[in-house]
């Protein structure tokens, strides 16, 4: 019997094939163990992904990249800048991670959550790969959904340290106010019209930090070095509400990045454990409140200590059993705590 009000997606073969690496390549079923050993989860939670078909990754990647990870014929150049090491394997592994972010994405439409556990390749740009990112697999979901009939409208919500530069990229962006001034009002609009998209993207990121061009999402946050839980989840609070007054989505894409944690070895900010729990149960809060369903990727995470980025991810899925499970008992989750 399940143990959750939601699916948690995931499969043995999101290992990545990339040796010794800052990426730890395990954390999937490093993850997946300590859902299973904690009794936060069990067997019935998960669902097996099946790989992205092709045609779903050309509809957000040029056929030129795709034929050359399928034949293998990356340039040097291409290869350092994905920073992993090609093989026929590692391109399997993307195609499934893309596979379960498009199930996680359909689980999300019926069940209000669903969990990719992997995924949130945020740095894979249409034509290359970049920053350990080959397939940007959120964007194929969205591109999938979209092109299924399930959603027109989709939001992402990057909470990486690094910015969603493909994200960025694919989806492309407007001029707003609100990405100089986070805490600008916008007046309200209709949603979907006149905002000239169809994919709003919101980006929380250290500024001084990887990548160094950063291409302009819907709404970038540029935060400092050193930026405390505290000063995080107001910033969070700030994009995510003027986000919502200018757009409507009906699939809310959360990246959650266990990067921005204060003893990341890519990361200069200084969020907590506890601070990173607090920022998920924010997301679930107002995904509740305004019942919009939720796709959640989990990807970078550098921990000095593995143990520790583990537990930040499995605390995106306690956040999620709490805040789901409670609002299912028919209390009013806006008054917790
Ligand atoms: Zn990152």
């Amino acid at each position: 019997m399940a143990m959750l009000p939601f699916k948690l997606v995931y499969s043995e073969g999101y290992y990545l094939p990339i040796g010794q690496h800052v990426f730890p390549a395990q954390k999937y079923r490093l993850i997946y163990q300590r859902l299973i050993t904690s009794g936060l989860a069990e067997a019935a939670d998960f669902v097996e992904p099946k790989p992205a078909n092709d045609k779903d990754i050309l509809l957000v990647h040029t056929s030129e990249y795709v034929y050359k990870l399928q034949y293998g014929t990356l340039s040097a150049q291409e290869e350092l800048q994905m920073e992993i090491p090609y093989s026929e394997e590692l391109v399997d592994a993307f195609w499934l991670a893309a596979g379960g972010s498009i199930a996680a994405a359909n689980h999300a439409l019926e069940d209000r959550v669903a969990f990719n556990i992997g995924g949130g390749f945020h740095h894979a740009f249409p034509n290359h790969g970049e920053g350990f990112c080959m397939i940007h697999d959120v964007a194929v979901a969205i591109r999938r959904m979209q092109k299924d009939g399930r959603i027109k409208r989709a939001m992402v919500v990057d909470c990486d340290v690094h910015q969603g530069n493909g994200t960025a990229a694919i989806f492309g962006n407007r001029q707003t106010l609100e990405r100089q001034l986070p805490s600008y009002h916008a007046p309200s609009r209709p949603p979907g019209e006149s905002s000239g998209t169809d994919v709003f993207t919101i980006s929380l990121h250290q500024q001084n930090n990887y990548p160094a061009i950063k291409p302009p999402s819907s709404i970038d946050v540029n935060l400092p070095d050193h930026t405390t839980d505290e000063q995080y989840l107001a910033w969070l609070d700030n994009a995510v509400s003027s986000g919502l007054r200018q757009f409507e989505p009906e699939l809310l894409c959360y990246v959650a990045g266990a990067d921005p944690y204060k003893e990341d070895q890519l990361g200069g900010l200084d969020l907590t454990i506890e601070g990173l729990k607090r920022r998920d149960e924010f997301i679930f809060k107002v995904a509740l409140t305004r019942n919009i369903p939720v796709m959640v990727t989990f990807a970078g995470g550098y921990a000095n200590k593995v143990e520790d980025t583990i537990t930040i991810h499995c605390n995106t899925v306690t956040a999620a059993k709490e805040m789901y499970s409670r609002n299912l008992a028919g209390q009013d989750v806006t008054r917790r705590n």
